[in-house]
């Protein structure tokens, strides 16, 4: 599925290719297409997406549950803005030039940057800091709740499958997501939620059964998810954040000059829509 009508790699494969390649900093110039696809088939959970170094605290995950180092994530931003900044001024002075072939020259440019992989990253409000039992070490994820012990790196079959867990926003508190579930069914019948709303992950307030902060369920993220289901509503909740002028941790979108949002949208609408969903239920 999606794979381009090319051969589906045996995990077997990915996994010769992630110990190949990525037992240290992946070099870019030598690394074709379809092994940047094997790659982020198995290293999604034990890699940063970003840099494709091994993981190391702090870490720090977007509104679809990819996992990236901080340090990296903040390079990237520099280098992002720069690169901006420098289009900027080259613009601007092409524009006072008023040369038609500039002009053209400047919109190849534009686009090249959309080139950008993760162009949904813009400020660190993009994202969320994890609070997670990492051991980078040994690449485990200790649950805090349950004990239960995650092997990001294994390459057993069964250790691969057991590797669901997800965070809550804006806490960033990691927790496995069987036991997560266990947790929110019983937040969910205590404000009579129906037994099929609950699997949609709607916004019930409740506390982080990790450190108590105030959250609610449609503020959990699975992390690197498989569920197409999950990833649409992660989508959608991504877009309701937007239109109200909210980023993935929950604050306010990066000013504009003008002091206004840059984006549609004022966060006040955001409890509305929340007690709007509420109704539904
Ligand atoms: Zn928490």
């Amino acid at each position: 599925m999606g794979n381009d009508g090319g051969t589906i790699p045996s995990r077997k494969e990915i996994l010769n290719f992630t110990q190949r390649k990525l037992g240290g900093v992946l070099a870019k110039s030598d690394v074709s297409k379809k092994e940047r696809e094997l790659w982020k088939l198995a290293g999604a959970f034990g890699y940063c997406q970003l840099s494709h170094k091994r993981l190391s605290k702090p870490i720090v995950s977007d509104y679809m549950g990819r996992l990236f180092n901080k340090e990296d994530v903040i390079l990237y931003l520099i280098a992002k803005r720069k690169r901006k900044k420098a289009r900027k001024s080259k613009k601007s002075k092409e524009l006072k030039d008023g040369s038609d072939e500039k002009k053209r020259h400047n919109a190849k440019e534009d686009t090249s940057e959309d080139s950008d992989p993760f162009p949904h990253l813009r400020t660190m409000k993009d994202l969320v800091e994890l609070n997670i039992e990492y051991n980078e070490h040994d690449g485990t994820v200790k649950c805090p709740l349950s004990g239960k012990v995650f092997h990001l790196r294994s390459e057993k079959d069964n250790d691969i499958n057991q590797l669901q867990l997800c965070y809550l926003v804006p806490c960033g508190c990691t927790v496995g997501k069987e036991i997560l579930d266990q947790y929110l069914d019983v937040e969910y019948k205590k404000a009579h939620v129906s037994a099929n709303k609950r699997k949609s992950r709607c916004y019930v307030k409740m506390r982080c059964p990790v450190c108590g902060s105030v959250t609610c369920g449609g503020d959990i993220v699975d992390i690197n998810t498989r569920d197409d289901t999950e990833k649409e509503r992660l989508a959608e909740r991504m877009r309701d954040l937007e239109d109200s002028g909210l980023t993935h941790s929950l604050k306010p979108q990066r000013k504009a000059s003008d002091g206004h949002t840059k984006r549609k949208g004022d966060p006040k609408d955001n409890i509305k829509k929340d007690a709007k969903k509420q109704k539904l239920i």
